[in-house]
């Protein structure tokens, strides 16, 4: 596994804690992470993380502060916005975003009024809860409506749909993005539809961002896009934590900066803007375009090997880090019942609700899988086709304790070949 995190104070003052946190080192490190938003951060993200920064009040942005001692707060800030705004090429960036969740409602106030309309896509065809689920409290200030894909089978959005529903609704802001969906998006179609209609653009790219940044998957400033929210901690492999990034209206990106705080946060997590400055110094890596690559070679090898075994796939494949497959439709296994034997032989993944599933959100279709933190352990295209071969194997003698009890050893030794990386380049 990835060096033990030296931890003597905590071993020496808090042992139920400290159990914990070994626990959790041996799970992740003899298992397969397998959760598409999960990955594994370098030691010097861990280090910064753990900071004395954590210590710091820092409101407000670098140079304008309301608390004193900011000399060594306002370098990282700056350093972290120069390297976000060079990895994603744009002009503007907010580092301070505690988290995806509340980047986009930062974003989304910056943007508009209450009662304004947002487009965005439909939850059950891949969006995200802060897209606008009913359950959450941004639902109840902004008017969420939404569009789907054409086909599932094959993923493409409905873009004539898109532009009617547009036409109809005048939305104020058009949303792309996703955590459920496996092909990649038409953006310059958003662009010339928002244009149309005179409504802004926003990409929640927390999913892909680090295939972005990696240049695998197309940028969406490229195409045009007003605005462009992530979170840090998935396939960009940094800390946790969101920000927010403008492409090159000045404006916009004041009306972020005041959203973000005071409008939603108060003071900013300077460990964390410090490990998502080495995160994106690392991203700025040529290293990082390898693994983009490989991130989306391996998800594309495992699609094979569903497509194999005649396993629907929504979207029929995956041109990114991830698949939806449906497992109740293919297998006669629920997503549930999916997840938990997975579970039992160590590789980790989520149930996910497939397009117009039949069955119900707790225990739905299919599950969601991806590549990013096996590909950050090393795995290329052979170990992730025989991951998905074993995670075929599972489905299918799910009641076979001798079956499971073999790929659980099997599982076992892989993850001893690969041990997490600490670093990711000399
Ligand atoms: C993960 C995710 C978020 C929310 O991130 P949290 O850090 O969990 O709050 C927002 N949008 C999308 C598309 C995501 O995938």
């Amino acid at each position: 596994m990835s060096t033990p995190q030296q931890l003597p104070f905590t071993q020496a003052q808090d042992d139920a804690i400290y159990q914990a946190i070994r626990g959790e080192e041996e799970r992740q490190s003899e298992g397969l992470e397998l959760i598409p938003s999960e990955n594994y951060v370098s030691a010097a993200v861990r280090e910064a993380g753990g900071s004395v920064f954590t210590n710091k009040y820092s409101e407000g942005y670098p140079g304008k502060r309301y608390y004193g001692g900011q000399q060594f707060t306002d370098q990282i800030e700056q350093i972290a916005i120069d390297r976000a705004c060079e990895l994603f090429d744009c002009k503007y960036a907010n580092v301070q975003p505690l988290s995806g969740a509340p980047m986009n409602v930062a974003a989304y106030f910056a943007m508009l009024e209450p009662g304004d309309t947002v487009l965005g896509m439909d939850l059950s065809h891949g969006g995200h809860l802060t897209h606008g689920h009913p359950v959450t409290h941004i639902a109840k200030i902004f008017n969420f409506i939404r569009y789907k894909m054409a086909d599932p089978d094959t993923g493409a959005i409905d873009y004539d749909h898109l532009r009617e529903m547009a036409l109809e609704h005048k939305p104020k802001l058009i949303l792309a993005g996703f955590s459920a969906y496996s092909r990649e998006l038409d953006y310059k179609k958003f662009v010339d539809i928002a244009k149309e209609v005179g409504a802004l653009t926003m990409m929640d790219a927390a999913h892909i961002a680090g295939l972005i940044a990696g240049k695998a998957a197309k940028n969406p400033f490229d195409y045009g896009f007003d605005i462009m929210t992530t979170t840090t901690h998935k396939s960009l492999r940094g800390p946790r934590g969101g920000m927010i990034l403008v492409r090159e209206d000045e404006e916009l990106a004041k009306k972020v900066n005041k959203a973000v705080f005071p409008g939603l946060q108060g003071g900013p997590h300077m460990h964390l803007v410090a490990a998502k400055a080495i995160a994106f110094n690392e991203a700025l890596r040529p290293e990082f375009k390898d693994y983009a690559e490989q991130v989306i070679k391996n998800a594309k090898a495992m699609a094979e090997v569903f497509r194999s075994h005649n396993i629907r796939m929504i979207g029929g494949g995956t041109d990114n880090h991830l698949i939806l497959a449906d497992v109740y439709g293919s297998l006669g296994v629920t997503g549930q019942e999916a997840e938990d034997v997975l579970d039992e032989v160590a590789m980790t993944l989520n149930k996910n609700m497939i397009a117009d599933d039949p069955r119900k959100p707790m225990d739905p279709s299919g599950i969601r899988f991806g590549t990013p933190a096996i590909t950050t352990r090393g795995f290329k295209e052979e170990e992730c086709r025989q991951v998905a071969e074993w995670m075929v194997e599972t489905l299918k003698n799910k009641d076979d304790k001798t079956v499971c009890e073999r790929i659980r050893e099997d599982i076992r030794s892989l993850c001893q070949k690969f041990p997490i990386p600490d670093q990711f380049f000399e």
